[in-house]
């Protein structure tokens, strides 16, 4: 299937490893112009070594909010416009109610939900006004089924997800489409910082394989699509079948 990319213009972030480089790979691949945010230029030059198309990057930190207007100013810069944005970012530290503080609700909040909210404010206005744009977040299965010693991140993502869904509805009008993406288990960075050793992992999924970040990255880039035009204000879980809910 064409999905009809060539010319489309994204800005993923938290890009320089896991699920974000896998969606900047496939939109690449598709014929999207990408650029490329994290925190750090070394990681951001490697990753882009690894996409054969030209590709922009930008070095930014998500949990400055203050910061991220600018950020999509020079994203927009770089590519003359802004049509997609995967909304990504390092998930937050495990923990459950006994062990953490406060003032870690604060930080997952900013980064995995304000920030979110931060880059919708300031991308969505020119996608609506072009009558075309796709936001694509990605959070994770938590959503659906909290998951123990992640506190944190079940918090977190299950408000960005109810902001996205209502969102959704209000610029749907506008050629406009915003969904999550739902992660369960891919082999990234992350997966080995939270779990060590993650050679029984596999055995609790029903696919009995982890994902990887080119499973990841291939769904972002149908979402992204023009045959994608009718799903908006879903959660999709990409999971290898591992939510065992009906919703
Ligand atoms: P990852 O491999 O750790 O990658 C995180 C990316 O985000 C890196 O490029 C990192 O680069 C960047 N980043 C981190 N903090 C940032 C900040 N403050 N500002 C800008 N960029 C930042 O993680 P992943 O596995 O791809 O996961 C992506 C998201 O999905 C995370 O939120 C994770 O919790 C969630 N998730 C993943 C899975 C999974 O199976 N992998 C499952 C459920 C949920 P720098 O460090 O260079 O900034």
């Amino acid at each position: 299937m064409d999905l009809a990319l060539h010319g489309r213009r994204a800005l993923v972030t938290g890009a320089s490893s896991g699920l974000g480089l896998g969606c900047a790979q496939a939109l690449a691949a598709e014929g999207a112009d990408v650029v490329l945010l994290a925190r750090t230029a070394e990681r951001l030059a490697a990753a882009a070594a690894t996409i054969p198309a030209p590709t922009h990057t930008l070095v930014g930190d998500l949990s400055d909010l203050d910061s991220i207007p600018g950020l999509v100013v020079a994203a927009d810069e770089m590519m003359g416009g802004i049509d997609i944005v995967i909304v990504n970012a390092g998930g937050p530290p495990a923990g459950t109610f006994a062990s953490l503080e406060f003032e870690q609700y604060e930080d997952a909040l900013r980064l995995n939900l304000l920030s979110g909210v931060a880059l919708c404010q300031a991308a969505l206005p020119g996608m609506r006004s072009r009558g075309w744009g796709r936001i694509v977040a990605i959070t994770s299965t938590s959503v659906r089924e909290p998951m123990a010693n992640l506190l944190l991140s079940n918090t977190a993502r299950a408000g960005f997800t109810a902001f996205l869904k209502t969102v959704a509805t209000e610029v749907a009008a506008d050629g406009v489409t915003v969904n999550t993406l739902q992660p369960g288990l891919h082999m990234t960075d992350r997966i080995t910082s939270l779990y060590g050793d993650t050679s029984n992992l596999a055995a609790t999924v029903p696919t009995r394989t982890l994902g990887d970040a080119g499973d990841f990255g291939r769904i972002a880039a149908f979402l992204c699509s023009d045959s994608a035009r009718y799903v908006t204000g879903a959660s999709i879980p990409v999971d290898g079948g591992a939510v065992r809910g009906l919703q």
